[in-house]
């Protein structure tokens, strides 16, 4: 016992507190199962710290702590139908009357969030149960969080935040081309990104919520009648539940989304089934870690064991080398899988993964096929995983930095870089240039026709028909579509240069602020960074990609060649009040704190900066403004007052 609560105790902090988890969550419930077993057949020996007797982790610092009004539990799981039957005896024991409301399970982390008379006051983390995380200005960077319920209301709801498959993937995406740690499944990732200290990340995360309980006691009679009630007030509820009368009606609906869940856009883990009608389940009542009246059903895990032959290293756009096992082929979540990811040279080392080894398999997310760990069990001879030292594409030194968990080879001039460079300016999201697949650009660079994405606009018809197997016909089709692309919006083409961080969204509201490219190029960081959902991390990146003086000539390349840089959607000066103006806030206001006036101010449009210099177009001050207002006056900058931003 001791051993094991030691153990789940460190697997529970890396999952909860680190986000990282050890192991996967089978062989935690494993070992957690067999706790409860011993624990069961020697009640006198339950340890203190035991993980059955606790809900969740421990809080991390860096957020302010959070006393939930009404605890936040964990739930009582159960594997099989067997298991399933023992909680339906026990409910109808005690009330032959109950039904049962079955719901997916979700698999993010649980939230909870406090309205004041309709308004979003608190946001919080579940934590150990009743002390939680305070992440309000998170949460509220969380897109289908209602800010302001339609009616007065002052409630705390409960539900889960999760993170859908499509973000996770390109969040995973990005990470590995940057260098960084992935995400183990989209639980994490929407957890990690939910103690983020810097707001504007959230908002790029794409997280979304499913609610589903009113804490404290309920007008409503039923839960289906609370999610009803939710959905009336404008929250996100899951529609995928059915109202079961009895066991047989659930296993029907378990069955049923079993089928069909690897197609969802969100991950589940399960099925809730919970007592329908409330007053049965307060009658029913809590245990010290879950209700009594829920069970949670844990689909059987999407893992299978192969063994890795061998292990292709690639480089990609970012110069980040991403090595891949190829396997003996099997199925997994409904597809054939014959290659997964090993992620990093660190993961490699971490796992000791060789080639020749048996390995288990699964979907990170239902999707990306990975590996998980080695069965040692079947290990024999094989030696440690010889990790290339030289780039697979170009031969040069690779580089390990410290602080990064990935190869890297850093030669600009490296032909596997430029490569997947040129295809990703040319891909749907970018420039959308079709005919510009991978295979047409491996031969425009091996026959020196390209070198950047600006030789692109220099190319000719009779270049192109130099190539081997290239008809005329197919190179006019080509040459048109790069010569249409130059029409594109400026999102697209700054989307398509790849730099750092600077995925599509991000693209394009930055464009949406500055209008076209050229001045984007000269914009400070302050004024980047102060765009709603951007921050400084993006707006870092811009900056350093803007002052090389390659990206200067590629811009002055791609201008000369007829490419538009003017963003052709919607300017947010077109339509908000302060669009495009550099606002900065100084003083004692009277009503709004500091915050609430910069979140007011943005949704005017304005960036918000900290210090007053020529480019400030507008002051706001309050009282006892000192040395910014002085400045301002000096410089002849307007200066506002709060009524006048209340006005507004
Ligand atoms: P849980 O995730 O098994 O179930 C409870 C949670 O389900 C609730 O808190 C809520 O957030 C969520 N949920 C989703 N949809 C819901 C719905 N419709 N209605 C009600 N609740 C819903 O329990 P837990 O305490 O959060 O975590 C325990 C589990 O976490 C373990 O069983 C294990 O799988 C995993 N875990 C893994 C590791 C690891 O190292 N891999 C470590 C600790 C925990």
């Amino acid at each position: 016992m001791n051993e094991l609560v030691v153990l789940l105790n460190q697997y529970a902090e890396a999952y909860y507190t680190k986000d990282a988890p050890l192991v996967s969550d089978q062989e935690y419930d494993h070992l957690y199962r067999e706790l409860v077993a011993l624990e069961e057949s020697n009640p006198e020996a339950i340890l203190p710290d035991s993980p059955t007797h606790r809900v969740g982790g421990k809080i991390l610092s860096g957020f302010e702590k959070y006393t939930h009004e009404y605890p936040l539990y964990s739930l009582q799981d159960a594997f099989s139908r067997t298991e399933l039957e023992a909680f339906d005896q026990r409910v109808k024991k005690a009330f032959p009357e109950a039904t049962y409301l079955c719901e997916l399970k979700i698999d993010g982390l649980s939230i909870s969030l406090t309205y004041v008379d309709g308004i979003l006051t608190v946001g919080a983390t579940r934590g150990d149960g009743s002390i939680g995380e305070n992440i309000t200005e998170n949460l509220k960077r969380v897109a289908d969080i209602p800010l302001r319920l339609p009616e007065p209301v002052s409630l705390t709801v409960r539900g889960e935040c999760y993170m859908p498959k499509a973000s996770f993937e390109r969040i995973n995406r990005q990470r590995q081309e940057a260098g960084e740690t992935i995400f183990a499944n989209p639980r994490n990732a929407a957890a990690g990104t939910l103690r983020q200290l810097d707001t504007g990340i959230v908002a790029g995360r794409g997280l979304a919520t499913y609610l589903y309980q009113e804490a404290g006691s309920s007008e409503r009679i039923s839960q289906e009648e609370v999610l009803q009630n939710l959905a009336h007030l404008g929250f996100s509820t899951n529609s995928d539940y059915v109202l079961a009368q009895d066991l047989d009606q659930v296993w029907e609906f378990i069955t049923r989304i079993d089928e069909k869940r690897h197609e969802l856009p969100y991950d589940i883990d399960g099925i809730v089934i919970k007592v329908n009608q409330l007053d049965l389940q307060e009658k029913l009542g809590f245990t010290v870690r879950a209700p009594r009246w829920a069970v949670a059903y844990k689909f059987p895990a999407e893992e299978k064991e192969a063994q890795i032959l061998s292990v292709d290293w690639t480089v990609g756009r970012t110069g980040v080398v991403t090595p891949t096992a190829n396997l003996t082929p099997v199925t997994l979540a409904g597809t054939t899988v014959s290659r997964a990811t090993l992620h990093n040279v660190d993961y490699i080392a971490d796992k000791d993964i060789r080639i020749g080894d048996t390995v288990i398999v699964y979907k990170a997310g239902d999707i990306i096929p990975a590996v998980l760990q080695v069965v040692l069990r079947d290990r024999q001879e094989q030696s440690p995983m010889l990790i290339p030292e030289t780039c697979p594409s170009c031969e040069e030194p690779l580089i390990h930095y410290e602080d990064e968990v990935a190869l890297r080879c850093i030669n600009p001039l490296c032909s596997a870089q430029i490569k997947e460079r040129l295809r990703h300016f040319a891909s749907r999201d970018a420039m959308n240039i079709s005919g510009l697949g991978p295979s047409v650009v491996d031969k425009l660079f091996d026959h020196h026709l390209i070198q950047d994405v600006a030789g692109l606009y220099r190319l000719r018809l009779e270049d192109l028909l130099k190539l081997p197997n290239i008809k005329e016909k197919s190179a006019t089709k080509l040459l048109d579509a790069i010569e249409q692309s130059k029409a594109n919006s400026a999102e697209k083409v700054l989307f398509g240069l790849g730099i750092r961080h600077v995925g599509s969204k991000a693209s394009k509201l930055v464009l949406e602020t500055f209008g076209d490219l050229e001045n984007l190029a000269h914009a400070e960081e302050e004024a980047i960074a102060a765009i709603p959902g951007l921050g400084k991390v993006i707006a870092q990146s811009l900056r350093t990609y803007f002052e090389a003086d390659g990206a200067k000539a590629l811009l002055a390349e791609l201008k000369e060649a007829g490419v538009n840089l003017v963003f052709k959607g919607l300017r947010v000066t077109d339509t908000a009040p302060l669009a495009g103006q550099v606002v900065v806030l100084t003083g004692k206001l009277e009503r709004l704190t500091r915050n609430e006036a910069k979140e007011k101010l943005e949704a005017l449009g304005a960036s918000v900066t900290g210090s007053v210099s020529k480019k400030t177009n507008l002051v706001v001050a309050g009282a006892d403004a000192g040395s910014k207002l002085a400045k301002a006056q000096a410089l002849g900058i307007p200066i506002q007052d709060e009524k006048w931003l209340e006005s507004l």
